[in-house]
């Protein structure tokens, strides 16, 4: 008959294992998932979806991951190295791609400076009709 104290106060050791299975997701994929997508593949554990943000967004504030906007929405990208991105306008796979040479170091007019590019070339992959 007890108050369940359970949403207020999570034992320490369940935050910890969700944690683990959302950085351990987002790190063995490669396909720059939503946090939809995330919670998707983890829904037998019973992981909340607003617990997957939250650790998806610990993860972006701590440098293990980053987020790239594509069609409106927020991806989670766990190559944080500076790249551009090739996306298919049939099927909507993002994948990695080197930046061209030489744009990283571009300074372009009535910038004093550059924090970061963000290139995405568009078109149908190989694998689409
Ligand atoms: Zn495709
Ligand atoms: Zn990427």
């Amino acid at each position: 008959m007890g108050v369940d104290m359970t949403h207020q106060h999570p034992p320490s050791r369940r935050a910890t294992w969700q944690r683990e299975a959302v950085r351990e997701n987002i790190l063995t994929r490669h396909d720059h998932p939503t946090a939809h997508e995330v919670h998707a593949s983890l829904n037998l554990t019973g992981i909340g979806l607003a617990t997957v943000y939250r650790h998806l967004a610990v993860l972006v504030t701590e440098g293990t991951v980053r987020t790239v906007v594509h069609d409106g929405e927020t991806r989670y990208d766990r190559n944080t190295n500076p790249h551009a991105h090739a996306s298919c306008t049939g099927c909507g796979a993002l994948w990695d791609v080197p930046l061209p040479e030489h744009i990283a170091e571009h300074r372009p007019d009535g910038l004093e400076k550059v924090a970061g590019v963000q290139l995405t070339y568009a078109g149908r992959c190989c694998d689409c009709p």
